[in-house]
């Protein structure tokens, strides 16, 4: 795979002399990949995701597409790269007016037939289809979610740009969109780059991972390897809810929580049961160990007495060097 973008030491700040936005972020994107760009809410996110779709300009570093500077806004007649799409949390269909013609909408008259015929492959790719005459104000926001990226790729684009796309919708239509997601990607050859806060979505579909915080890339590479090895709190707690727990010294360790085991009997440590939630395939449970809070899940249902010490284990631990 080739290099298709590339950020060289891009700094964006809306604020003088303080961080709010994009600090010095180099980052390589290739052709045909899904990267996902996690971060806590602030971390310069859709600032980054502005920058390579060309809305944004850099103020220091440039944005390479294929070798070439990405044109800003005061350059075009139309702002945004010719070659990207980028869909927002902000609504920007219309309302009023049905699924159908919101998309169509994005293709010239020249071709009538063709109009016609692309906008129907394309809903049907979204699964959509039946949506068709329905107006947008009459849909779930899911459905509108379809529709927004519907009209986003129906001009064939190189390079899709999702802001959140998972945010706003319910479990059983975020499996949906994750397939869509891959399907776009393996199917139409289109380059996904997605923006999320929470990663649970971005672990599971993401050919690269790129977590950021303070406008900085802090760690990237394949979500595995990275969830495996996450090497900073930061990273522990963003896409596992990690405990961060002192070991010898200075030293740091990260437990995800599926890694306290409860009720076994050799090496143990004592804790106190201080609540439990049930969460459908796991308990929740929060422990007081020497007064440190650790949040563990127990998928087995064990029996808890709420009054009573629990021996806990730790497994995996994971060092943190920062
Ligand atoms: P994220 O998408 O990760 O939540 P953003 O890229 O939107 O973060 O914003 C990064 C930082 O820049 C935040 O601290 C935010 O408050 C600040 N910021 C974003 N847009 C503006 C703006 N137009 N003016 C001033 N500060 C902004
Ligand atoms: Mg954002």
């Amino acid at each position: 795979m080739d290099t298709l973008i590339k950020l060289n030491n891009v700094y964006r700040n809306y604020l003088e002399n303080q961080h709010s936005g994009v600090s010095g972020i180099s980052l390589e994107i290739k052709r045909g990949e899904i990267v996902s760009i996690v971060g806590e809410s602030g971390s310069g996110k859709s600032t980054l995701l502005k920058l390579i779709y060309g809305i944004l300009v850099p103020e220091i570093g440039e944005v390479l597409y294929e070798n070439k500077r990405i044109q800003g806004p005061g350059e075009k007649l139309i702002p945004g790269h010719d070659d990207m799409r980028m869909v927002t949390q902000e609504v920007t269909l219309n309302l009023y007016a049905r699924v159908f013609d919101n998309i169509s909408g994005q293709l010239s008259n020249t071709d009538l037939q063709t109009k016609n015929d692309l906008t129907v492959k394309t809903m049907k790719f979204l699964r959509i289809d039946h949506l068709a005459n329905k107006k947008i104000v009459d849909l779930s926001g899911g459905e509108q979610q379809r529709v927004a990226i519907a009209r986003a790729i129906i001009t064939e684009p190189t390079v899709l740009l999702l802001d959140e796309p998972f945010s706003m919708i319910d479990t059983i239509l975020k499996k949906q969109l994750r397939d869509d997601i891959e399907r776009l990607s393996k199917e139409l050859n289109i380059t996904v780059i997605m923006v999320s806060h929470d990663p649970s979505d971005a672990l599971s579909l993401a050919d690269k991972l790129v977590i950021i915080r303070e406008g900085k890339v802090v760690r990237q590479g394949h979500p595995k390897e990275i969830y495996k090895n996450p090497e900073s709190a930061y990273v522990a707690k963003l896409l596992g809810a990690a405990n961060i727990l002192n070991g010898e010294g200075s030293e740091q360790y990260a437990v995800y929580p599926q890694d306290v085991i409860i009720g076994d009997s050799e090496n143990v440590m004592e804790a106190k049961l201080k609540s439990i939630h049930f969460n459908g395939s796991y308990n929740e449970l929060t422990l007081s160990l020497d007064g440190k809070q650790i949040v563990a899940y127990d998928f087995s249902f064990l029996d808890i007495d709420p009054l009573s010490e629990l021996k806990i284990k730790f497994r995996n631990k994971k060092a943190l060097s920062s």
